[in-house]
């Protein structure tokens, strides 16, 4: 059982997409809702989310795509549509602003891939898995832990400012940095799913306060391609601010752990003093969709290594398709990180 604190609001249940287009044909949606079922059961107890409203979201996220967030489902459905809304046009560069109302031509403008459909209760379930991003910052902020677990799912790290993408809607672990950056602390966001973090990168790329460092595969090989590459370092007064380490298939302990070494190193550098820690668990050599060799006690010495940085951490939850393993997994990582689960 994990002995950290940790925060997930039933409601984040509520989304359950059918299919994803996915390598050329439909498939079983992935991120499903037994994925929380059975990471909240490795949990003694987990504490629900306080509700800290809209703001939080509008700081990171446009209010237009908000919106659209919110009313995609009921215009899919009343525009006579079976399922779930899903879009099938994407713009491939920006285009000029229009305002167009027919749904379709607002699923390209709002998103920009076909595995991230907007089920009935898309929104719901993301805006709870904000708000258990937002209480477990507000739990480590109030002094009452230095580690704290956000369950979050629907995941969040490959929703940009006005797109979702990669079965994320709302940018959970973006949204905690900005409250956190507003409220005076000095943040790095650590992301450590299997795929980069584009959504987060977007986000920051331009900015000089909060840092945004990823280990993931190398996009060249995989999603989301179009991002993650190691020359992308940041734009503007953010040069420099962004440090992306992709890794080639195949990657097992030892090439992890220098790639982390190295995060590491900008992490102290950027002399932080609250770290946001993207996990996905889709780095495990088991994991259905990708293709890294982490093992479960592997999980134990890359937490064990980032609790060398002796900051406070907010575990905000991403990827992880390997369900049945999904729990162990996370508890694996905590126990790396918390001192105190190691001597229970
Ligand atoms: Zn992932």
């Amino acid at each position: 059982m994990i002995n950290v604190p940790g925060y997930f609001d039933r409601r984040q249940l509520a989304h359950e997409p059918v299919q994803e287009l996915h390598n050329g044909g439909w498939t079983p949606y992935a991120e499903k809702s037994s994925r929380a079922e059975i990471i909240a059961a490795s949990f003694p107890k987990l504490h629900p989310a306080a509700d800290f409203g809209m703001q939080p979201i509008l700081n990171v996220h446009d209010g237009g795509y908000v919106e659209f967030l919110r009313s995609a489902y009921a215009e899919w459905r009343a525009s006579g549509r079976d399922g779930d809304a899903i879009g099938y046009t994407w713009p491939i560069t920006r285009r000029r602003p229009l305002d167009l109302d027919r749904i379709d031509a607002k699923l390209g403008l709002y998103s920009y891939d076909a595995a991230t459909p907007i089920a009935e209760g898309t929104w719901e379930a993301s805006y709870w898995a904000a708000q258990s991003a937002l209480s477990a910052l507000s739990a480590i902020l109030d002094g009452e832990t230095r580690t704290c677990f956000a369950l979050c799912r629907p995941p969040g790290h490959h929703s940009g400012r006005d797109y979702c993408g990669g079965y994320c809607y709302l940018n959970n672990a973006a949204i905690a940095a900005e409250q956190a950056r507003r409220l005076g602390r000095r943040v790095a966001i650590l992301d450590i799913d299997y795929h980069h973090g584009n959504g987060t990168q977007d986000i920051f790329y331009g900015d000089a306060e909060v840092l945004f460092v990823s280990i993931h595969a190398d996009p060249v090989t995989d999603y989301p391609f179009f991002w993650g590459h190691a020359d992308e370092r940041g734009e503007g007064s953010g040069l420099g601010k962004t440090l992306n380490l992709p890794r080639p298939r195949g990657t097992a302990l030892d090439g992890y752990v220098a790639a982390l070494s190295e995060a590491l190193d900008a992490i102290q550098a950027h002399e932080t003093d609250l770290l946001v820690l993207s996990f996905g668990a889709d780095t495990f050599e088991e994991d259905p969709i990708s293709h890294f060799r982490l093992r479960q006690d592997d999980y134990r010495v890359i937490g064990g290594r980032i609790a060398t940085l002796d900051l406070p951490v907010l575990v905000v939850m991403e990827g992880g398709y390997a369900v049945d393993a999904l729990g162990h997994n996370v508890e694996a990582l905590l126990s790396g990180l918390d001192p105190q689960l190691h001597a229970a």
